[in-house]
């Protein structure tokens, strides 16, 4: 059987591998890595996370991140098997020991019989020869392959930025003035109630620290970097605080659910929150701080942070380029490229934002790879589903503008606002009463999850049948033709 080739072995590009090669396919994974090195990867190691070690919430009722990692898990996610395996504590998120998740995710694809790490840069379009390739280069695609990218989708790449926040040796903070605590005390599921560091900021600290950041000195912009736009969910605390000087208070320095045992009857004004970063405990990174400032400012301002005074920094934040893809208009609901099929994207470069999603649309690329070269009819997820979500946010869930003014679709975090709404809302609680505010959200993120798990299960059984026990014939990938709709429960 002629294998399937993922270029790149990120999260898409190795979670797409792993799908691919379990379906008795042989796959070649290219990874330019250390050949080549991008402007933020540190290591060789596949899978590596290049900012935060978070995969964020892990509470699959209530959560669509959550969710997302339940599906994950439920349909043999070796980025999930992988990031479970090395969790460190952080509440109530899944948070990993970067080296030790990239080590397991880059041993069990060496390892596989059926998968061919192949370390170099792939620069050209690949040849014709190679029938069925699936994209996973990611937000730092290198150069070469952007303009090969760009010469066959007839389209600039769009383009907007991702920054990265610093990370601070443990021993360096002073806990008499930091504490160990989760906001609200949440245990998570692999938690303890206390597994961030919090600093404490009185309403001064806090008015200097605002200041400061406003005044401090920024990498200035390229020139093609003036008109491209913030990923929201990632800007820059610089960026925020220039929005109002309050943007933080309610953003990464937000004091509520926080007590400081230090001086128990004054409520904090702002707190910096940092998350243990590696197994050992030694490295925590400061939650949302991700930052443009140089170097030398992000050290002079940083340790005007209360127990951060004599912070010995690991890693400095800074702020890349990001490359996606007008997905909704160039990809098919299977992500093939529709001008040439036998391209198929995966990964941030197709408009997802965040690793575990990144992973999610690797594992179907993987899956409707895999499914063509066996013959089989690739099944789309159900609609209600994160995953099912997803893939229709990116191939189909944007229109395009009806006028001159930028296109609509930006890369996305999986969010319940993605999904299809409830037939039924949740009207009344288990006691009968009538919910409202916060209750009813809950029950109806609830609903939402518990219909979602549901739907997966189902279209899991409908369809592994198919997918696993088919003779398999092999089927030009161009000439497979896909299901549009979710496979019928
Ligand atoms: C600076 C920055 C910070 C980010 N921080 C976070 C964060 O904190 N949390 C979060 O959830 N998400 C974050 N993201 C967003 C995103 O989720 C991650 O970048 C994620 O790793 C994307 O997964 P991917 O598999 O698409 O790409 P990647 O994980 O980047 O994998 C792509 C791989 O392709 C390789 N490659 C590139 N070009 C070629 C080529 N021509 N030939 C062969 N190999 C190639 C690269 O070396 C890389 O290994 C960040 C992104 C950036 C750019």
């Amino acid at each position: 059987m002629q294998p399937i080739h993922v270029i790149g072995g990120g999260l898409a590009g190795s979670e797409a591998a792993w799908q691919i090669a379990n379906r008795d396919v042989p796959v070649v994974l290219h990874e330019m890595r250390p050949n080549q090195a991008t402007a933020v990867h540190k290591t060789d190691g596949l899978a590596e996370l290049v900012c935060s070690n978070s995969f964020r919430s892990d509470d699959h009722e209530h959560n669509a991140v959550g969710l997302l990692h339940e599906e994950m898990r439920r349909l043999g996610s070796l980025v999930m098997r992988a990031g479970d395996a090395n969790q460190v504590p952080a509440g109530g998120a899944l948070a990993v020991d970067r080296d030790g998740f990239s080590q397991t995710v880059t041993e069990a694809l060496a390892s596989h019989p059926l998968v061919d790490i192949d370390r170099g840069e792939i620069t050209v379009l690949p040849p014709p020869s190679w029938d069925s390739v699936i994209v996973a280069t990611g937000p730092l695609t290198s150069a070469a392959l952007v303009a090969a990218i760009g010469a066959v989708t007839g389209e600039n790449a769009l383009a907007f930025f991702d920054a990265i926040a610093p990370i601070v040796h443990r021993e360096s903070i002073d806990m008499s003035v930091a504490w160990f605590q989760s906001r609200y005390d949440d245990v998570g599921p692999g938690g303890t109630g206390a597994d961030y560091i919090n600093c404490p900021l009185d309403k001064a600290q806090y008015e200097a620290f605002v200041d400061a950041l406003l005044a401090g000195d920024r990498v200035s912009f390229h020139e093609w970097e003036t008109s491209t736009p913030y990923f929201d969910g990632c800007l820059p605390i610089e960026v925020m605080a220039e929005r109002g000087r309050e943007t933080l208070r309610f953003g990464p320095m937000k004091p509520v659910g926080l007590t400081d045992p230090h001086r128990s009857s004054i409520k904090p004004y702002a707190v910096v929150q940092l998350r243990q970063d590696n197994r050992l405990g030694t490295l925590f990174n400061m939650v949302g701080f991700q930052t443009k400032l140089r170097h030398a400012e992000q050290v002079r301002i940083f340790r005007m942070i209360p127990g951060l005074e004599r912070a010995e920094f690991a890693r400095l934040g800074g702020l890349h380029r990001n490359t996606f893809l007008n997905s909704p208009k160039l990809l098919d609901r299977t992500l093939r490229l529709k001008t040439m099929p036998r391209l198929r994207f995966a990964g941030q470069i197709t408009g997802c934002e965040g690793y575990v999603e990144s992973a999610a649309i690797g594992l179907f690329a993987g899956r409707f790879a895999a499914a063509e070269r066996r013959g089989v009819e690739p099944h789309l997820p159900p609609l209600t589903t994160a995953h099912g979500a997803l893939l229709a946010h990116i191939t189909g869930g944007h229109v395009e503008t009806i006028d001159a003014g930028p296109r609509s679709f930006q890369p996305m975090n999986i969010n319940f606002g993605l999904f299809p709404p409830l037939e039924k809302s949740p009207g009344r609680g288990a006691d009968g009463q009538r919910l409202r505010g916060a209750a009813k959200a809950m029950a109806k993120r609830r609903a939402l999850t518990a219909r979602a798990l549901r739907d997966l299960d189902s279209w899991t059984r409908g369809c592994a049948a198919a997918e696993t026990a088919q003779p398999a014939p092999l089927v030009p990938a161009a000439q497979a033709t896909p299901s549009l709709e979710p496979h019928p429960r």
